[in-house]
């Protein structure tokens, strides 16, 4: 997978050299560039922003370093390189905007007003070849980037959440962490994915581990008794009841076949 992310704060992104995120990258599992808006800007403080027509207060990010830098990463766009043929230059906008949309590469431009990001969207982004993101500052990017960005992306406004931040960047950390994990090969154990929170329907069951007994508290005793089929029901009552009572929202909205015979005794 190709991800390109577009920022005035390039440093935002430095925490995808670490940990599971950076191995993924060294392993090839993910090819992640960064690009700094401002090497888009020519005139002499490389500006990226002016004040709003209409008037009001804040200030918008312009269309032309954005344009020059979404050119950059049409150029390198695997998924265009694939779909363009020997006589179709990458480059030539008529082409672009003649593409189908599923070969176009996905642009996601975080927003508080945009659809809201969850586990269901991260599993369906894991499958995409080419993702950029767009994370803007100040009072947002010119509409007309998103307009234009329409004629050779397939361009999605996404929220992380029903609040607002200062800038973008920290959205694309939450999605890309949700998303890499999701690649076939970037989990250290891949039965993890199976029964976590928000796959499934339900959160995940309390977990613990050595010592058996810590501070006074105990570990539930099922859990070492060694014996699979009980702790396995044991874990998934205790999903229901932590469902139940910290997302009640999530039971509402389930469909019947979530449920077994077993769960409705509860
Ligand atoms: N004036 C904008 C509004 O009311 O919708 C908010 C602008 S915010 C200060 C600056 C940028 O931070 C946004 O353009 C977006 O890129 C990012 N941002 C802020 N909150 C976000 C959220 N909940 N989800 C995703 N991105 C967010």
């Amino acid at each position: 997978m190709r991800i390109d992310v577009i920022s005035i704060f390039p440093d935002y992104l430095a925490p995808l050299e670490l940990s599971l995120l950076g191995k993924a990258r060294q392993e090839g599992l993910v090819d992640v560039q960064i690009h700094n808006l401002r090497d888009f800007a020519f005139d002499r403080h490389k500006t990226v922003d002016d004040t709003p027509y209409g008037g009001g207060a804040g200030m918008v990010m312009k269309a032309e370093p954005w344009g020059l830098a979404l050119d950059r990463v049409l150029a390198q766009s695997p998924v265009l390189q694939s779909s363009a043929g020997a006589d179709q230059p990458q480059d030539d906008a008529a082409a672009a905007s003649a593409r189908a949309e599923g070969e176009k590469p996905l642009l996601i431009v975080p927003s508080p007003a945009g659809t809201v990001f969850n586990q269901q969207l991260a599993y369906e982004l894991a499958q995409e070849e080419h993702i950029a993101f767009a994370p803007a500052r100040y009072e947002g990017i010119d509409e007309r980037v998103l307009d234009w960005s329409e004629e050779s992306f397939r361009v999605m406004p996404v929220s992380i959440g029903d609040y607002v931040l200062y800038g973008g960047e920290v959205a694309v950390m939450v999605m890309l962490e949700a998303i890499i994990r999701l690649i076939p090969g970037a989990m250290g154990n891949p039965e993890s994915l199976a029964e976590e929170s928000h796959t499934g329907g339900l959160l995940e069951y309390p977990v613990y581990t050595k010592p058996a007994q810590w501070r006074g508290r105990e570990v539930p005793e099922i859990l070492l008794s060694g014996n699979h089929g009980a702790i396995a029901r044991w874990r998934r009552d205790e999903q229901i009841k932590r469902t139940f009572s910290r997302r009640y929202d999530m039971i509402a909205s389930a469909s019947d076949e979530m449920w077994d015979k077993k769960d409705r005794k509860l």
